[in-house]
């Protein structure tokens, strides 16, 4: 495959790097450098019109809502705390699936007045607890938020769960199930338009490899 214009594409270590990797292969695109060994934060990859930059999770929306990068991939929970300003998401990748939960110690009072709630989603938090019509206060960590109600920090947290493991392993129980996630694509929409045919080639390869 060649391409028209040239595009930088978002995307984070880890998990969602690795489940994105066999996609990009299906768009003939693939990356140079590892950026698990390696400490650059731009890739080349075999096709000179296309380079990957590897960023903070939390941080591929504000990239590409810039159009510092045209493309990137972001989970579901990220997004919704953007707010998806300045972008596309034409496309669920159907990577890195898990789901947002309000979790809390067996037999957590869900329904007392002005619960505190720890969590790093201040925004699906707060929406999810308004649409029931319960006041609560929300307390913004950046991680373990496993750790908050062992210690009396909060009462309930809201985090991703997966297997359930990490729950399990600090005594925590899944209590509300808030909104499935999975990893998207995300699109500038100025590239949108001045990229047009680069980003729908792009979007129409990735869109083979997710459903095959
Ligand atoms: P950082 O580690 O830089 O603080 P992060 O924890 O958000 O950021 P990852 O752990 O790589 O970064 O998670 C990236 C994305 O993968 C998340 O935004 C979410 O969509 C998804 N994800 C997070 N945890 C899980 C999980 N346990 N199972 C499946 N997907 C997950
Ligand atoms: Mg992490």
């Amino acid at each position: 495959m060649t391409f028209d214009t040239p595009i930088t594409i978002a995307l984070s270590k880890g998990r969602i790097f690795k489940q994105t990797l066999p996609l990009l292969a299906h768009a003939g695109i693939e990356p140079l450098d590892d950026p698990e060994t390696s400490r650059k934060l731009i890739l080349d990859t075999n096709h000179p019109q296309v380079k990957l930059v590897i960023i903070r999770a939390s941080d591929v929306p504000t990239y590409v809502q810039w159009g510092a990068a045209d493309i990137g991939v972001a989970g579901k929970d990220v997004l919704l705390e953007h707010g998806g300003d300045g972008l596309y998401e034409p496309l669920d990748l159907k990577i890195a699936c898990c789901a947002l939960w309000v979790a809390g110690q067996p037999g957590a009072d869900l329904k007392r007045r002005r619960l505190r709630i720890a969590t790093k989603y201040v925004r699906s938090a707060q929406q999810h607890f308004a649409a029931k019509g319960q006041q609560v206060e929300i307390i913004k960590l950046y991680g373990s938020m496993e750790l908050a109600p062992i210690v009396g920090l909060s009462d309930l947290i809201v985090d991703l769960v997966e297997s359930g493991n990490t729950l399990k392993a600090n005594g925590l129980v899944k209590l509300e199930h808030i909104c499935d996630i999975s990893s998207r694509l995300v699109v500038n929409k100025a590239s949108w338009k001045m990229k047009h045919g680069t980003v729908i080639q792009v979007l129409e390869a990735l869109r083979e490899a997710v459903e095959n």
